[in-house]
């Protein structure tokens, strides 16, 4: 009878030992997709500087960049928008992400505008004042969805991250309408990287060295965010 036992708990413990791994090994494999959305592109050139350096153009190289840096994060996914200069409408960038259904989006701009002086990066997150907040309280519940929590979660790591890169001068985090966030229960932040109107900024937004910066800095604070 002992003998027997013994048998069976050591079966079920040679079987558990060969699952353990099995475990932690699923728990590294879950995989996260992001989509990164270079922003404009083909007709639409976004902010065009004194010297006619696009910001599609910035955008998409820092979203390959982005896609480089992640590619050695192996259980995360990065999905692009588009992968060339062609025009996309804010409809169908949003039918890419549906399709992907990811774990969060980042949408990629670079500012212009306010003078030449205007410079530092700033972001942009969907308005807590969108949520129905009626509707939640009728529930007995106030609290604000955790897609919205996220995306703030999300836009600390990024400021935190790319502070070192481009001095803000106040501006940072907004709470602003993001079209591409419309009707979305994820995260969606928009990262307007800095100043193409800006000599400093411009310089340092078409150097591949800053771009790979910026790429790294954006995917830290993704890596953080998981
Ligand atoms: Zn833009």
């Amino acid at each position: 009878m002992f003998d027997k036992w013994r048998k069976y708990t050591v079966v079920f413990f040679s079987v558990l030992m060969l699952c353990l791994p099995g475990f932690s090994i699923y728990a590294e494999t879950v995989k996260h997709i992001v989509v990164i959305d270079p922003a404009h592109g083909g007709e639409d050139t976004g902010v065009l500087s004194i010297d006619k350096i696009a910001e599609k153009d910035l955008t998409l190289a820092i979203a390959f960049a982005l896609q480089k840096e992640m590619a050695e994060r192996g259980n995360i996914e990065v999905v692009l928008t588009r992968n060339s200069d062609k025009t996309l409408s804010g409809d169908e960038r949003k039918k890419i992400i549906i399709k992907q259904n990811p774990a969060l989006v980042l949408s990629l701009h670079a500012n212009g505008g306010f003078g030449r002086n205007a410079s530092g990066f700033e972001l942009y997150y969907p308005g807590f004042k969108d949520v129905d907040i009626s509707k939640k309280a009728s529930q007995g519940s106030v609290a604000t969805p955790k897609h919205l929590n996220d995306t703030v979660k999300l836009a600390h790591l990024v400021q935190s991250n790319l502070d070192s890169l481009f001095p803000r001068k106040g501006r940072g985090l907004r709470e602003a309408g993001v079209p591409l966030a419309e009707g979305l229960s994820i995260p969606v932040l928009v990262v307007e990287l800095g100043f193409v109107t800006n000599p400093d900024d411009k310089k340092k937004l078409a150097s591949a060295k800053t771009q790979t910066l910026i790429a790294k800095a954006l995917a830290k604070s993704i890596k953080s965010f998981f």
